[in-house]
Order: C-alpha cells, then structure tokens, then sequence
C-alpha cells in the first residue's frame, strides 16, 4: 500500500498548503473507498494511492494528485461531485470528471479508428493533466492486469497498445510510453512477447561485456580531454518497439543494432557535438545511421544525437548523446513542462495555467495540429452545438507558436492541419468515425457504406432523431435507420460535405457511372514507424 509519506516525500518544492491538501485527499479516498476490493482482493484504496504517487514522481502539481487520488471515488459512487467541489474545489472536480468522461470512449480493436480514437481523446481533455491523470491511472491498472477477468484483458491490453501508448509517445512521455507497451504487450501478444524477452536476453548476454568496455573507454578518453560527463548508463531496447523493430527487418536479430545502446548525460549541447567528434575519432561511424536530434527534434520533442559505431569489444553499437534536459524531456515530456519540481516558486503561476513561455521551446506538432480546427469550431457556433471549444492548454500553446515559420516543421504541420479539420463520431457499437468538420448524418452513412447510404430512412443523434442536414459535433452517438424503401434524393448533394458522399448520391441519382471502389479504409494519417 502506497503511504502518504511515499507521495509526499516525492513533493520536493511543495508549501504545507499543498501537503495539507493532498493528505486530505488521500484521507477522504481512503474512506470513500472503504470496504471495496480491487480484483486482486486487495482494499481498492491501493489503486488510486498508486497513482497519485505515479503523478508526484512526474512533479505534477498538488491539484492534480489529488485528483488522481480521487479519481475513482464519483464515479464508484462513493462521494458526489457536490461534496468534492465543496472539499477540494472547481479545479480538482473538472479534472476527475475529465477523467470519468475519458473512461467512456472504449478501443474495440479497429485499427482504422485508432488515430480518431486518439484524437478524440486529446481533444476532449480540456485540460493536459486530465490526459496525465488518466495515463497514470493506466499504467497502475496495467501492473495489475493479470487480476482482472481474462475476457477483459485483450481488449483493455490491446487499449494501452494503441490507443494510450501512443499518446503518452505523442506527448514526449517516453517512459511512461514504453513501460505501458511492455505491460501491454505480453496480454496482447504472449508468443510474440516471450519471443522478444528472449532476443533480448540473448543480447544482452551476448554483449553486456564488451558494452561495459566501451564505455570504459570512452569514458576515459572524455575524461582526458577535461570533459564533463553526468552520466552514462546502458540502456535496453523496450519489448514491444523490439518486436516491431524485429517485424520490419525480417526478424534478423543481426540487423538491429540498438537493442542495447550505450547513452551519454553531459552539460550543454556543445558538449553533445564535441562528445559526438571524440567518439567517430575513436570508433569508425557506419555511414548513414548518424542523426541530429539535437538540430532536428521529432515532432514530439524528442532530442538527442544517435549515432551507430563499429567496435572491436563489442560489434556495432548505437551511442546516444544528450544533455541533462532533453533526457528529462525525453522521459517525462509534456509533464516535465508542467512540472513544479522544475517550476519551483512559479507554481502558483502553475496553477492558473500553463506557463506560456515554458512552452516556446517546445515542438509538439502532434498537440499543436488539433489547434487550429477547435479554435475554428469555438469561434464558430460551437458553443451552440455542444462542441468543446478549444481547451485552455491547446490556446496557450496556439499562442506560443504563432511565430513558428519556415522550418520543415512547419511544413509537416500544415499537411497534419489539413486532417485536422476533423469532427470525431460515434457509431452505436463505439466505433469512432472521422469525418470534416461540419458533416451530416448523411456523410456519416456513406462513410460507414454506400449501401446504408443509399438508404438513409432516418438519423439520430445521441439517441434523438434530427434531420439529414444536422451538423455532427465531436463525441455525438450517431445513428442510421436504414429502409429498403428509401433512396436519396438530390437536396443531399447540398447537405453532403464529403466528395465520397456526392459522389455516391450522384451514381445512385443516376447523375454518372459507378467508379472504381473507394479506397477510404486505408487511409493513413502517420507515417508508421
Ligand atoms: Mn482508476
């Protein structure tokens, strides 16, 4: 059982206020939760201890511990929201139901709709520490998977893979990333996984020694030049990026050559360079697997110089070369820009907000992509529509970023804005359907198949019927009552906004010949790794 002393101890800059108020929190979870069990028999109070210390390791503020205290706690019923907001205030209470309202969308496992799936996912979350919330709740309920019913594993296993993982990499949070795909991955894939244990193990054995020479050596020579090193540690390849790895080159173990890789901490980025020129002056580089993290970050932040060496102790090696603050970025990400335990006395700034200029230097294209259509939808008659309107977080990083221009970035951002233009929907089963913004029910049908389509009698949506020309607002349940009978009429060319719509309406309106089959379900919105 996590201690409040364990979450505590974690609060480093923390006032006695902030304390006060998560032990109050942990105090109250503890009553709320009193007497229920978790699967594995256990008082169910462990599981969201066990989150919220996740959340006071990655330095999150004292609201948001305690929210992840009590996340669970209106949900199961065992306090109302009213006495939450009266005990812990409008804050606390938005990010719990933040996280409720996350815990409704559900993965089914079609892969066509897992980029809408988590899309929506990040457009919903008005607020990024509802998103934190909810990964750090994750991360404890896949340690405990294997209490939970079979039949309910796969799905919530397969889940994380595709839907929660990703995220959490799309935020920067690397190791919150891979250790959810690692808890995973065995539930999804147990052959697989064993597989993959095993080549790592074999690896590892293979060049653990020699490895260790290598960065003896190094160490040494850096050492003779005066030169600063924090840290260096080997670092071994996650399961599920192995397997995939694994995947792509034919499972030829002799073609991956970062299953371990041997990782430098040193002060500045000139450092990173000079480091970079002592080793290829030592080890000859292989032509071609060199990459600049450092001038070029990925598009979630990540920065870093890779670079692949031959060595006579231990074969190829990748060798990793980064400062003390991308290493922390690289694990933590969007959090460690959150975080109080590098705010320090801002977080009272914290708590109003994100701190804007925390953000100037950050690059996460991915987040800053949804920007541009949800401040289009709010400025229009969102509001009216139910649609949320841009979230609070993505304003402040919209506002950050205006003056990015001219770099490749840019470029990839305009081609990512493009689909971003989205409205994400449900159908009744809870699969997500992407569509434009300002789609119809009519868009909707033939975007499932132009046979219900060709045969719209009648629409709902969450439930009520509405007419064709309704426009489609995220989140919203919709369905199709198909008739034989019915047929479509030429008013829908106007009310359909999607070319495969018209299109369709136009061939059944006898307007023009039938076209090849449409290629809609392939459509990819990321370059696969
Ligand atoms: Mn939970």
């Amino acid at each position: 059982m996590t201690t409040l002393k364990e979450i505590t101890s974690e609060m480093a800059d923390a006032t006695p206020e902030d304390i006060a108020f998560v032990e109050k929190a942990y105090e109250c979870s503890k009553k709320a939760h009193e007497g229920k069990k978790r699967y594995s028999g256990e008082p169910y109070f462990i599981h969201p201890a066990a989150t919220a210390k996740v959340l006071a390791e990655y330095g999150m503020d004292a609201t948001t511990i305690a929210a992840g205290l009590l996340h669970d706690a209106v949900e199961d019923g065992c306090i109302s929201r009213e006495e939450v907001e009266k005990e812990f205030g409008k804050e606390l209470l938005f990010i719990v139901d933040g996280v409720t309202k996350l815990g409704t969308h559900k993965y089914h496992g079609a892969e066509r709709h897992a980029e809408s799936l988590r899309r929506l996912l990040v457009a919903t979350a008005s607020d990024i520490r509802v998103l934190i919330v909810k990964l750090a709740d994750r991360k404890h309920n896949m340690q405990t998977l294997g209490h939970v019913p079979e039949h309910k594993r796969r799905r919530i296993a397969l889940e994380t893979l595709e839907i929660y993982a990703p995220i959490a990499d799309r935020l920067g949070m690397g190791k919150m990333k891979s250790m959810l795909e690692d808890l995973a991955f065995p539930f999804v894939d147990p052959d697989a996984a064993a597989h993959a244990a095993e080549v790592r193990k074999l690896k590892k054995r293979e060049t653990e020694s020699g490895l260790a020479q290598v960065q003896k050596e190094l160490l040494a020579e850096l050492k003779k030049k005066e030169f600063a090193i924090l840290r260096s540690d080997i670092r071994m390849k996650g399961l599920w990026s192995l397997h995939q790895k694994l995947r792509r080159k034919d499972d030829d173990i002799n073609l991956i050559h970062d299953i371990a890789a041997l990782r430098f901490v040193v002060p500045t980025i000139e450092d990173c360079y000079t480091t970079l020129g002592t080793i290829h002056a030592i080890y000859k580089p292989l032509p071609g697997e060199f990459k600049d993290y450092i001038a070029f970050p990925k598009p979630n932040g990540y920065q870093s110089l890779h670079t692949t060496v031959v060595t006579p102790e231990a074969g190829i090696v990748e060798i990793q070369i980064r400062t003390e603050e991308m290493h922390r970025r690289a694990m933590f990400g969007i959090a460690s820009h959150m975080s109080y335990k590098q705010l320090g006395k801002g977080v009272e700034k914290l708590r109003k907000g994100i701190q804007k200029s925390r953000f100037s230097t950050l690059s996460f294209s991915w987040v800053r992509s949804l920007i541009p259509s949800l401040m289009k939808i709010s400025k229009k008659e969102g509001a009216a529509r139910g649609v949320t309107k841009a979230p609070p977080w993505l304003a402040e990083l919209a506002d950050a970023h205006t003056d990015i221009a001219g770099s490749e970035e840019f470029v990839e951002g305009l081609k990512e804005d493009f689909f971003s233009h989205r409205v994400f929907v449900f159908t009744p089963k809870g699969d997500v359907i992407d569509l434009p913004a300002a789609s119809t029910p009519v868009d909707f049908a033939y975007a499932i198949h132009s046979d219900l389509g060709d045969h719209i009698q009648g629409a709902k949506v969450n439930g009520k019927l509405v007419s064709f020309d309704t426009e489609l607002g995220n989140g919203e349940v919709v369905e199709i009552i198909r008739r034989d009978s019915a047929h479509p009429s030429p008013k829908w060319l106007d009310i359909a906004k999607t070319s495969l719509a018209r299109r369709h309406i136009r061939v059944a309106l006898g307007m023009t010949e039938p076209d090849k089959p449409s290629r809609r379900h392939k459509r990819t919105w990321f370059k696969k790794k």
